[in-house]
């Protein structure tokens, strides 16, 4: 009797237990679905209002602003309101009954929730309100060259061109003087970024970040600096190249020991490609007599030759492509993006294209960005999972993309350059060197470290400045043209630090990532060249690139590095793709001394 009833109480409690396991997933599906569904409405309007606030700025108007805010603070309310806080770690308690999206849903949610935890609203509130002064303050900047406005493009055609070191310090003046009216805002957002996350339980904002990599801080600086010390010995070729090369350009007999920032044709140094016109290869040359139009055209044809289906009639109507014309009486954003506005079928590019080489490659690059966002719109893929497999994986495919666009045989297919065109492989190599090269040192050393200092180690203000280019010097060897106090906030004058905090070794890791999957396709599916490749035309190519687009973040990054590639996170594909160029710099820098 007694086994029996022991017998029935088991039997009871098991199916009691199976009951409870079914009611906790369809419990957990109902709060999602609601979730989703206020999440997705909020998103939509929140997206809708920072669009306009990047691509209609007019001076003195301040409701576009505090509509982008209300839109901002609403969607903020919720993501982090007490109740969805609450339900989503009790859902999580109980995760061993849940499904793996089920769970991966509800981590994000408390991801989200921790930039903006309705347990701390005065201080969230505080937050949005200095992201959106700042953003205003940054894109609504008035660049002047003696007294004269210009444009970040004219800005960068003088800095890309010019010869004449007198205009170059001008331009390059010009270009960080924004960084003056932008250091009281970082000042406050560093404070605010951390202060808000540290209500969830992060120490600071910078680790918040890079918990999205389900990783924690020591590993993604280790990673970071592991890529830079790799790739230090092709670097520090480059380094003396361009040192010896541009004083030669610039008439000057002094070689110095570090790169004069303002030597060089990038506000940042973060990309010296333009040092370099590859003959035969002239794309700037070759896309004169086109329009913007035709090189947006080309960038939806290629995709369309791998498979994917023409861009929806609504990314044409609905996007910002091109330049505003000269009388327009409003501004907008000239820093490329693609938007992704409802997490459905709304998609959207901003850019300011002008048919050139630089250009034609973002136009590819952005494309990659829009095609992720259209191939993992599908229904194995709940909304809130609608996002790169990891943040670096959505760039690193807009890169591959880039890159692809730019190799002689693809360029050749499409009839930019002509078949018969001899062009040097070696500086053609070179030229790429000094774009993803040349980066990596930017990307996971100076960006990566600042902001580390800045959020995890809280660098005080007055340091700002001296610490960037201290980090500059060490990481690039580049330094100021002239002295630079503390007035000055050069580090400000980098978009992503205000707007895209502490995250900008994603870049750096879409790079490493980018290498990695364009040496499959090379050589797995095209059998060709990585240096030399066409992937017009190739559905096997498109084949492979969807597989790993349509997951979005419903798998695990790692997992799907492993599955698609068979290979973990590593340097040596970009190594590999480089290596002819080791013992060409040796040769051309044969009795220059090395500073780094
Ligand atoms: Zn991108």
């Amino acid at each position: 009797m007694q086994k029996l009833s022991y017998l029935f109480i088991l039997v009871l409690l098991m199916s009691l237990g199976y009951a409870n396991s079914e009611k906790i997933q369809e419990n957990a599906r109902d709060f999602l679905e609601q979730y989703t569904q206020q999440y997705q409405k909020l998103y939509y309007n929140a997206a809708k209002a920072e669009w306009k606030s990047n691509t209609f700025i007019v001076e003195g108007d301040t409701a576009t602003a505090a509509a982008t805010q209300r839109a901002n603070e609403a969607l903020a309310n919720f993501t982090g309101s007490r109740e969805n806080i609450e339900k989503a770690k009790r859902f999580l308690e109980h995760r061993e009954q849940l499904s793996d999206l089920q769970i991966k849903q509800l981590e994000l949610i408390l991801y989200e929730a921790a930039n903006n935890p309705q347990t701390v609203p005065e201080l969230v509130k505080k937050r949005i309100k200095a992201e959106n002064e700042q953003n205003t303050k940054l894109y609504g900047y008035d660049f002047k060259i003696e007294g004269k406005s210009v444009t970040t493009n004219e800005i960068d055609s003088i800095l890309k061109a010019s010869s004449e070191l007198e205009q170059r310090l001008d331009a390059w003046q010009t270009s960080k003087a924004v960084g003056k009216v932008l250091k009281d805002g970082l000042t406050q957002l560093q404070n605010l970024r951390n202060k808000t996350v540290q209500a969830l339980g992060y120490s600071d904002y910078f680790s918040y970040q890079v918990s999205d990599f389900g990783m924690e801080t020591p590993d993604m600086l280790a990673i970071c600096r592991r890529f830079v010390k790799e790739i230090w010995p092709l670097y520090r070729q480059l380094h003396t190249y361009a040192r010896y090369e541009l004083a030669k350009k610039y008439g000057i007999d002094e070689v110095p020991d570090y790169l004069p920032a303002h030597w060089l044709p990038n506000r940042w140094g973060q990309d010296w490609n333009a040092m370099i016109t590859v003959e035969g290869f002239d794309l700037d040359g070759a896309l004169n007599d086109k329009s913007a139009q035709w090189v947006m055209k080309q960038g939806e044809q290629f995709y369309k030759s791998i498979g994917f289906e023409l861009l929806p009639q609504s990314f044409w109507e609905k996007s910002s492509l091109y330049p505003l014309p000269p009388e327009a009486d409003y501004k907008k954003n000239n820093h490329a993006s693609a938007w992704h506005l409802d997490l459905d079928d709304d998609v959207r590019c901003l850019m300011s294209v002008v048919p050139n080489a630089d250009w034609y490659e973002t136009v590819h690059h952005e494309l990659g960005h829009i095609y992720y966002y259209i191939s993992y719109t599908n229904p194995n893929v709940p909304l809130l999972l609608r996002r790169g497999a990891n943040r670096a994986y959505h760039e690193a495919v807009g890169s591959l993309l880039g890159l692809a666009a730019m190799q002689k045989p693809f360029l050749v297919a499409i009839e930019l350059i002509p078949a018969s065109a001899e062009t040097n492989q070696i500086q053609l190599l070179l030229k790429q060197a000094l774009n993803y090269i040349v980066f990596i040192p930017w990307g996971a050393g100076v960006m990566t470290e600042f902001e580390h200092e800045l959020y995890a180690k809280e660098l005080p203000e007055e340091q700002f400045n001296q610490r960037w280019w201290e980090l500059k010097k060490e990481y690039q060897g580049i330094v100021p043209p002239n002295d630079r106090g503390e007035e000055y906030c050069d580090a400000a004058s980098k978009t992503h630090i205000n707007n895209d905090a502490a995250q900008y070794y994603d870049y750096a890791l879409s790079y490493i990532q980018l290498f990695q999957m364009h040496d499959h396709i090379a050589r797995e599916i095209l059998q060709q060249d990585p240096r030399s490749t066409n992937y017009y035309g190739s559905r096997e190519a498109g084949e492979f690139l969807r597989g790993i687009l349509e997951e979005g973040a419903s798998v695990d990054w790692r997992t799907l590095l492993r599955e698609k590639i068979g290979e973990e996170l590593s340097a040596k594909a970009m190594l590999n793709y480089f290596s002819p160029l080791m013992e060409y710099l040796k040769e051309a820098n044969k009795g220059r001394e090395h500073t780094l």
